[in-house]
């Protein structure tokens, strides 16, 4: 028998812990839905989708609450909360993994690593390892991340997240159950590596692939003072594709304390299956890289934990965040155009400006799906503080910087954006049109709450897929 999960009613005891506990944002969404279920598996979703249907309700979905701006939750919706449905299964002859949207990174590389055993025996005994590429090793959820492409560690050679699904089950607008693969509803299994939260549709599993194998991170770090930035980031954006494909390198500014002068940052990470071969990867790095460093860390052997460690202190729970990001445009000079953002961090925060090598994985032809935007450089900007006072002057040097960069770019990854705040492009023309048709299709009265624009409009529309600022220059 199906029960139907209990809702937490707007104004009902616990509401408010329902709503927003499980943001990773303390900076609070003003709004608030009618309603929150937990329910605990995928007919319990579906019987929260038709009630949603009866009272007339749009429906809006949490995996693990990590979206930025909080697209979850919404104005009057019904909050289907995902963070009970657990599933965590691997097929052992096919090395496919279900698992559910509110599974982290964290949780399934140590369920998978239990595993570890059992494919030491098999023809391929780090096979293990290979759910850890391009997947998981960032500690987010996977529910948002894979619907938006997921960027992981060394996207740049692994490619997207994305690329591992093989199937999704889904509960349609219509509450209905479904597995969508190539062969079956291809159009939603198109849509779900990409769509981010424009899927027309709610996730209930996931089923993941596994692909390469290593067994030893190591990784050289460079610190050097921030008057050094033009030198360093040319550096590392002329190094980058000189590096082989076990290499993931990431340019960074922050304040070691946000009372300190911002510093930069690069850091290559390899990937690889013996000491030997991760020291000769670092090597072109290492012997290349300019004077002046006020901290030299060189092949240094690392581990996913200590990495989770890195990522937990790079993102600090119980924080303030506003985050934008653009894909530079290919032929613009990368460092020049970012050079405000990585010069002139707020102060007393801890705001940082990353450049993300995405070459060559974008000047490879994707696979068919959603996700279409690309640039060999990806720039994100994390602001990132404590105090609501902040609020004006950190949305302020964001905006004012971003208004600069957006010129320069093609478009920009769903996963650190807020459509409430600048409109770009997130897919190529052709995919953007037809992942709006695609939710049309499954969802044409708009249900599922889709793309949190500005006054939350957009609705069964979608997004517009363009430049605010071409218009604006027209
Ligand atoms: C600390 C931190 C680190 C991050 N690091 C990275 C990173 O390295 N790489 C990267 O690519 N991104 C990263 N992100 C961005 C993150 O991946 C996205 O914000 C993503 O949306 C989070 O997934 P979630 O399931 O927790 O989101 P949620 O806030 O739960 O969901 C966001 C929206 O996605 C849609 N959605 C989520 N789950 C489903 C589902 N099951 N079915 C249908 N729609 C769904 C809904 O519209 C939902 O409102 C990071 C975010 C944080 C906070």
């Amino acid at each position: 028998m199906v029960s139907a999960p209990s809702v937490v009613w707007r104004d009902s005891p616990g509401y408010e812990e329902a709503r927003i506990g499980r943001v990773f944002n303390h900076r609070r969404p003003d709004r608030y839905p009618k309603g929150v279920v937990q329910p605990i598996n995928v007919e319990e979703v579906a019987s929260a989708v038709k009630l949603a249907n009866q009272m007339n309700l749009r429906v809006s979905v949490r995996s693990g609450g990590h979206s930025w701006a909080a697209w979850s939750v919404r104005d009057e919706a019904l909050l289907i909360d995902l963070g009970n449905l657990k599933c965590l299964e691997l097929n052992e002859s096919s090395g496919i993994v279900k698992a559910s949207p509110s599974t982290t990174g964290r949780v399934l590389n140590e369920y998978l690593a239990t595993k570890g055993k059992m494919f030491g025996s098999s023809d391929s005994p780090l096979v293990v390892h290979a759910f850890l590429e391009a997947l998981l090793i960032i500690d987010t959820t996977l529910g948002g991340f894979l619907l938006q492409g997921g960027m992981g560690w060394n996207c740049k050679n692994w490619g997207w997240a994305c690329e591992r699904i093989v199937a999704v089950e889904v509960v349609t607008a219509d509450g209905e159950i479904l597995l969508c693969d190539k062969d079956n509803s291809s159009d939603l299994f198109w849509a779900a590596r990409g769509a981010g939260p424009g899927f027309p549709a709610i996730v209930t599993s996931f089923y993941l692939e596994a692909r390469n194998v290593f067994s030893n991170i190591m990784k050289s770090t460079f610190i050097w003072p921030l008057e050094q930035y033009k030198t360093i980031m040319d550096w590392t954006i002329d190094t980058t594709p000189k590096c082989d494909e076990s290499i993931e390198v990431v340019c960074v500014s922050l304040r070691p304390d946000p009372t300190k002068e911002p510093v930069i940052l690069s850091s290559f990470v390899t990937f690889q299956n013996s000491e030997e071969a991760a020291t000769a990867s670092l090597k072109l790095a290492n012997d290349t890289r300019p004077p002046g460093a006020i901290m030299t860390s060189i092949n240094e052997p690392s581990s996913l934990p200590l990495e989770y460690v890195g990522q937990d202190m790079a993102n600090p729970k119980g924080f303030r965040y506003n985050s934008d990001n653009a894909y530079i445009d290919n032929n613009a000079d990368a460092a020049e155009v970012l050079r405000e953002a990585f010069t002139t961090l707020p102060e007393g925060t801890k705001t940082f400006a990353l450049w993300f090598a995405m070459n060559p994985c974008s000047r490879r032809e994707l696979p068919d799906m959603a996700l279409s935007m690309q640039s060999d450089h990806y720039f994100a900007l994390y602001t990132i503080w404590e105090d609501p006072k902040d609020d004006e002057r950190c949305d302020s040097w964001l905006k004012n910087v971003m208004a600069k960069v957006e010129r320069k770019s093609v478009g920009a990854y769903l996963g650190d954006s807020d459509f409430q705040v600048r409109r770009t492009r997130f897919w190529e023309d052709s995919q953007g049109k037809k992942l709006m048709e695609i939710r049309r299709k499954w969802d044409p009265r708009g249900t599922v709450c889709g793309f949190l624009d500005q006054g939350d409009k957009s609705g069964v529309n979608g997004l517009e897929n363009r430049h605010e600022w071409h218009e604006n220059s027209a």
